[in-house]
């Protein structure tokens, strides 16, 4: 069983892309689905965003990424990772926000994974979603 767990952590850890890797795929995102609008000052995983996906700093422009993100389908780190890049350009959650991310193909279903993981994680209680800025 410990060997099992081992070999499903070092698959786990090919699944999780470096703080640098995190910064070039935000650079390609911005471009590709923000006209390249969105120019944060850095991009890095961190391990204290409570049960938050995501955070950025508007005043100096750095994005913070859940470490909970790590291992999860890349199209999951896309979108979180986009909702962060959107917020650079737009703070709120209105439809001006929403439709920044309209290019980006796998929003709903991005959410719907992420709602899932909240609901078993959080032990199965709606009505208090996790944070997602
Ligand atoms: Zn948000």
């Amino acid at each position: 069983m410990a060997k099992m767990l081992a070999r499903l952590d070092d698959k786990e850890r090919r699944r999780r892309p470096s703080d640098e890797e995190l910064v070039a795929r935000a650079r390609e995102l911005s471009v590709r689905y923000l006209d390249g609008r969105a120019r944060p000052s850095s991009v890095r995983w961190s391990s204290n965003q409570g049960r938050r996906w995501g955070s950025c700093t508007l005043v100096d422009g750095s994005i913070r990424i859940s470490t909970r993100v790590q291992g999860m389908p890349a199209w999951v780190l896309d979108y979180v990772l986009l909702h962060e890049l959107a917020h650079l350009l737009h703070a709120g959650h209105g439809p001006d926000f929403w439709k920044l991310l309209d290019g980006y193909p796998r929003t709903d279903r991005a959410r719907g994974f992420l709602e899932g993981v909240s609901f078993f994680q959080d032990g199965g209680s709606m009505g208090d979603p996790a944070q997602d800025d």
